[in-house]
């Protein structure tokens, strides 16, 4: 028997390795070829995985490392050394991704046993025994979550007499804030080496320079702790907040660990509630973090799992435009846009409220194939995997299914305004609708509300945006319809 970890299952005492005789890891370049990911995103998986590797075998297991083009060919090797051997797999994520690779060890006379994927709390059995109803509610998930894992509980009641602190996790900090320092992992030699020969080999889209995410367990480690004591503080209260020149403020940067299998989840959860119990962290800090790990992130898992393969082919909406070239980093002069695409190319990474209610909200409402907008996500990001982006980006980012929203998260600037110093800076102006510096988030999300109409008038809550849209007459409205029409096609031609 041997255990085949996969590249985002590098957690080094995942049950997976229990009793392991040998270990198997694949580092397959196929994959890799089919879009133009980022750089920081594949260096970060290749130099995780030999970093594992390395470790592994400092701890004793046998461990073989294959490079290949894909995994049939390594798969072949491998067989070829142990034919008939049985390889021990954590169950992947990905839609149809265990049929798949079942059938690629079975047609090389091998076996294959899936066991639990224990970088998630919650089984597919325990959600599907849990789950009775139609859709899907974030909010019930998450107290189900709460009482199961008993954390932050206080007998079956949420410790503070509240399950969540949403009103004091919206404020934008103070003109002399001093966002907290971001942890950087300079890269060793492994990992510049691993760096290196993504450069040169594959087609990439983004910054290959200023890589500083962790790559090993114990710098993940580091980075859970570093979060903990700097930033898991203003992390709540500031959570929706965007600050110009600032990718972080106190976010965790913990996703691309997370997802690698680097950080488990009970860890990171209990490091936050830790610091709740030391008095290091105030409550609504540590609830919204634990909403976030415990609740959105396993949420996301099942709703993908359970709506797949539908889920990656909707749109509600029907939209169907290529996506401007602003996003492949050609720049525009909407300072918001411009800085959460910024921070996309150069890291590989833009906090939750860049990618909701920016990118996302962007895209949305210029009427971008949402697909595409997941493609675009997919490749750029980081902590990108298909079972996490999709539901993000075609659920909660573009309302491209009901199946778990309500309604869209779509605003005009006024959203970007208050929750930003971003406006102040703009060439364009946040309080104008109409006109050529009119700010464009305007006139599209009027246009957007008018267009789908049909669609979305009558979902639960949008009564209030179409009493607003309501009390303008005909002329205003041509207007927004005109504006909104230049704003496709400048943004169309780049120049935005
Ligand atoms: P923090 O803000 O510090 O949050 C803590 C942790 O909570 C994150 O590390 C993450 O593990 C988890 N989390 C929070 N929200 C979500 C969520 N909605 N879904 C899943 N996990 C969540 N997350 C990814 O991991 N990969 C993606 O490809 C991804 N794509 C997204 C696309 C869109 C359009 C949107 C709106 C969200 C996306 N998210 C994705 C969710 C979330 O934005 C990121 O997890 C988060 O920004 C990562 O940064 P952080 O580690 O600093 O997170």
């Amino acid at each position: 028997m041997t255990v085949w970890l996969l590249g985002d299952q590098l957690h080094p005492e995942s049950h997976v390795l229990d009793d392991a005789e040998r270990v198997l890891l694949i580092e397959a370049t196929a994959f890799a070829d089919r879009k133009p990911y980022h750089p920081q995103k594949l260096g970060l998986v290749f130099a995780a995985m030999r970093h594992a590797r390395d470790a592994l075998r400092e701890a004793g297991y046998d461990v073989t490392y294959r490079r290949a083009r894909t995994f049939g060919d390594a798969l072949d090797a491998h067989f070829e050394a142990r034919p008939g051997d049985d390889l021990r797999l954590m169950r992947p994520p990905s839609h149809g991704a265990a049929e798949r690779l079942r059938s690629l060890v079975e047609s090389r006379g091998g076996s294959l046993t899936l066991v639990d994927d224990d970088r998630f709390r919650c089984s597919p059995e325990a959600f599907d025994a849990w789950h009775d109803g139609d859709g899907f509610r974030h909010e019930d998930f998450y107290r189900w979550m709460r009482r199961r894992e008993g954390v932050l509980m206080d007998g079956d009641d949420p410790v503070g007499g509240q399950w969540n602190y949403d009103e004091s996790n919206r404020e934008t900090p103070p003109d002399d804030w001093s966002p907290p320092p971001v942890p950087r992992f300079e890269p060793d030699e492994l990992t510049r080496e691993t760096l290196d020969w993504v450069a040169e080999r594959f087609d990439t889209w983004g910054e290959s320079t200023g890589f500083a995410w962790p790559v090993t367990r114990a710098e993940a480690l580091d980075a859970l702790d570093h979060f903990v004591e700097h930033r898991l503080s203003p992390f709540g209260p500031y959570q929706d907040a965007m600050v110009g020149g600032e990718s972080a403020l106190a976010h965790s940067l913990l996703s691309s660990s997370l997802n690698l299998g680097l950080l488990g989840p009970r860890e990171v959860i209990d490091a936050a509630v830790d610091a709740w119990e030391r008095d290091a962290a105030p409550i609504e800090s540590v609830e919204g973090f634990v909403r976030q790990v415990l609740g959105w992130r396993e949420f996301m898992r099942h709703v993908y799992r359970r709506t797949m393969p539908d889920l990656v082919e909707s749109d509600l909406l029907s939209r169907s435009r290529d996506l401007p070239p602003l996003y492949e980093g050609e720049g525009t002069e909407m300072r918001c846009l411009d800085e959460a695409v910024s921070h996309v190319y150069d890291r590989g990474y833009a906090h939750h409220i860049e990618r909701l209610m920016v990118l996302s909200n962007f895209a949305s409402l210029y009427g971008a194939d949402p697909r595409e907008l997941n493609e675009w996500f997919h490749f750029g990001f980081v902590d990108a995997y298909h079972w996490v982006t999709t539901p993000n980006v075609l659920g909660m980012g573009t309302f491209a299914t009901d199946v778990f929203t309500s309604k869209p998260y779509v605003s005009s600037g006024n959203y970007v305004d208050r929750m930003s110093d971003h406006c102040a800076a703009c060439a364009y102006d946040v309080d104008a609708t109409t006109g050529d510096d009119a700010c464009p988030f305007n006139a599209l999300y009027w246009d957007f509300l008018d267009d789908h109409e049909e669609t979305l008038r009558g979902t639960g809550r949008m009564g209030l945006m179409y009493s607003h849209l309501d009390r303008k007459d005909d002329a205003e409205l041509s207007a927004i319809r005109e504006r909104a029409a230049t704003i496709r096609n400048r943004a169309r031609e780049g120049r935005l």
